[in-house]
């Protein structure tokens, strides 16, 4: 049998709120990433602790050698290639333009000349928006987490807001937000899993393998279908 001691224990960096992916029910963080990393760990014989954050931080923390592994609805890029390995592309996602139900105005990014739009920093999303912001005419205001920017276009403060397909369209589905989705997905992100670049080869390794391993007996697809339904 292993002693607690000797047994290193991963820091996984989490968002703090971002159902359908992770989210906090009571004292329980819940949803997809949750239970991936969960069962992925168990898998493999290896021990995590979760560290939520707000998006923004996560690479930074794992710059700083404060996290181990990331699992944060995070998309593959090359830019985030520089400072993490990624494993497998678990889900495939991409961006989409929000707007308020009531608006007939904007009906893709083409709309959007001289419209405020809300982003999440660190994001995808924010990076989409910001890259740009020229060509499209827009301005850029930054928030923390994905409610705070929902509720800005909710509220009428943004025009829109730009966020990844599966989040937005299971919070529309969840609660009245009085927004509604437009146009066609702005690309095509897919999730990995972040360990930090050179360091870490044999966990990634032992990720994949365990994320391999899920897809082939029936867990992955079971944690997918307890949040998304068939
Ligand atoms: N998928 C997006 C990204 O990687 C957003 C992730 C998030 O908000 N948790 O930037």
């Amino acid at each position: 049998s292993k002693s607690a001691n000797s047994e290193k224990v991963y820091k996984v960096g989490v968002d703090t709120t971002y159902p359908p992916f992770e989210f906090k029910e009571g004292d329980e963080y819940k949803g997809i990433d949750i239970e991936l990393i969960n069962a992925i760990a168990k898998n493999q014989g290896f021990e995590i602790e979760l560290s939520p954050m707000d998006f923004g931080g996560i690479i930074p923390a794992m710059q700083a050698n404060q996290l181990d592994v990331a699992i944060a609805g995070m998309s593959i890029t090359d830019e985030r290639k520089k400072i993490v390995d990624f494993s497998t592309p678990y889900f495939d996602a991409g961006l989409i333009v929000v707007v308020k139900e009531d608006n007939t105005t904007i009906k893709s990014a083409d709309d959007l000349k001289g419209k405020k739009v809300a982003v999440k920093k660190g994001t995808t999303g924010a990076k989409y928006a910001v890259d740009n912001a020229a060509k499209l005419g827009i301005e850029v205001v930054q928030f923390n987490d994905s409610p705070a920017m929902f509720q800005e276009v909710s509220n009428g403060n943004a025009d829109a807001l730009i966020e990844d397909y599966p989040v937005i369209s299971y919070a529309i589905a969840q609660k009245d937000l009085g927004l509604k989705l437009v146009g066609d997905r702005l690309n095509g992100d897919q999730y990995g899993i972040a360990v930090l670049k050179g360091e870490n080869k044999e966990l990634l390794e032992k990720i994949n393998n365990g994320l391999a391993e899920l897809k082939k007996d029936g867990t992955y697809d079971k944690i997918l279908k307890t949040y998304l339904g068939e």
